[in-house]
């Protein structure tokens, strides 16, 4: 079995010297146990929190260890009643080939109903995040202004299509004029704004002249200055992300903008809600399978992938994630 582990922790952007590749022989399978053989890897945004050592809302991987992450494997050995060999399984083995867990870790998919790499993107965690941070936090009307960043990957697409299906104005940042023309052509939404161009500012300004009601928080950085000005009275604003930061390695310089902002949640009557998608798990997880299966065959719901070939492409699919080279939902083809 092949895996990849943490080899040290980076400072600002990860490099390959921060993991390492190692084959091990895999263990017994145990009672209740089952074998897997990894076909998909999803790469996430929160993987790069995972390598520091920062304080966070969860453990770091410690050095030495396999880089942590969901993947689909299929069943090659089982001693469990509750799951087949053959069968094709979601779970959060990490970066490696194969793997020996407890049955219980895992919920086995249905490959007929949908492809089963979905379960790692738009009918897993990141259309959840989307899901559950819109109806618990953002709570889009008809007629309001709904604007995300990293509009184009499984989040922000998500987000977008949404705010639509509740009868909002969708408009999308992204990084570049492929990835607008796609937001717009393909996923529906009513505007697109390319955060590279020079004129930035003045394109959201024109994509959203009525103001923003919904800011669904993806990247923090540049983006969201920008976007601040132009929330509405009662905007709403879930705090999902901030990748735009997440390689910073100290506070920008300049003047303290923290009074500024708290002095625009006050008059502006802001709700700023950050959220961990887990937390709404218990409650919103069925629903969330239901809707956006039912949508997504009603044709208001679509998606993209970006998948890579092998799992040591994974580093460096990995970095280009952070600098926005991915288009749609990130995953490695394993096996
Ligand atoms: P994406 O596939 O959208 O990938 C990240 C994208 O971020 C890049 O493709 C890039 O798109 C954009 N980006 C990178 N740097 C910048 C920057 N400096 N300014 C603006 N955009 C930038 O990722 P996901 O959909 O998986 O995740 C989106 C966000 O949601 C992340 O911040 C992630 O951490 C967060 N998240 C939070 C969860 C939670 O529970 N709170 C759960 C899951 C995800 P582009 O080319 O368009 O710039």
């Amino acid at each position: 079995s092949t895996r990849i582990v943490l080899a040290s922790r980076p400072t600002g952007a990860p490099t390959a010297e921060n993991f390492r590749t190692e084959t091990v022989d895999l263990p017994e399978v145990g009672d209740g146990q089952v074998s897997l053989k990894t076909l998909y890897l999803s790469l996430d945004p929160y993987m790069r929190g995972r390598m520091s050592d920062a304080e966070s809302y969860a453990e770091p991987v410690e050095v030495g260890e396999t880089m942590v992450g969901a993947t689909v494997s299929e069943v090659i050995e089982s001693r469990s009643d509750a799951v087949s060999v053959g069968a094709v399984v979601l779970g959060y083995t990490g970066w490696q080939s194969h793997a020996v867990v407890d049955a219980s870790s895992v919920r086995v998919l249905d490959p007929e109903k949908a492809p089963v790499s979905t379960a790692l993107g738009v009918l897993g965690m990141p259309g959840f995040t989307a899901y559950s941070g819109m109806t618990k936090i953002g709570q889009p009307k008809a007629g309001e202004t709904v604007v995300v960043a990293a509009a184009s990957g499984p989040v922000g697409s998500a987000v977008g299509q949404f705010a639509k299906i509740k009868g909002a104005r969708a408009v999308g940042i992204a990084g570049g004029p492929e990835k607008c023309a796609y937001l717009i052509d393909e996923l529906g939404f009513d505007a697109a704004v390319d955060h590279r161009a020079p004129d930035f500012k003045d394109q959201l300004k024109a994509a959203t002249p009525d103001g923003i009601d919904v800011y669904f928080e993806n990247v923090g950085g540049a983006v969201a200055k920008a976007v601040l000005p132009r929330l509405n009275l009662y905007a709403r604003v879930p705090v999902c992300g901030l990748i735009a930061q997440y390689n910073d390695t100290q506070a920008p310089e300049g003047p303290d903008r923290l009074p500024g902002f708290f002095t625009r949640v006050l008059t502006k009557s802001l709700t700023i809600r950050g959220f961990i998608q887990s937390e709404f798990v218990p409650e919103l997880y069925k629903d969330f399978l239901r809707d956006v299966a039912e949508w997504i065959e009603d044709g208001s719901f679509r998606y993209r992938e970006d998948v890579v070939e092998g799992l040591e492409h994974a580093p460096e699919a990995f970095f280009g994630l952070l600098e926005g080279k991915n288009f749609g939902k990130l995953v490695v083809k394993v096996a």
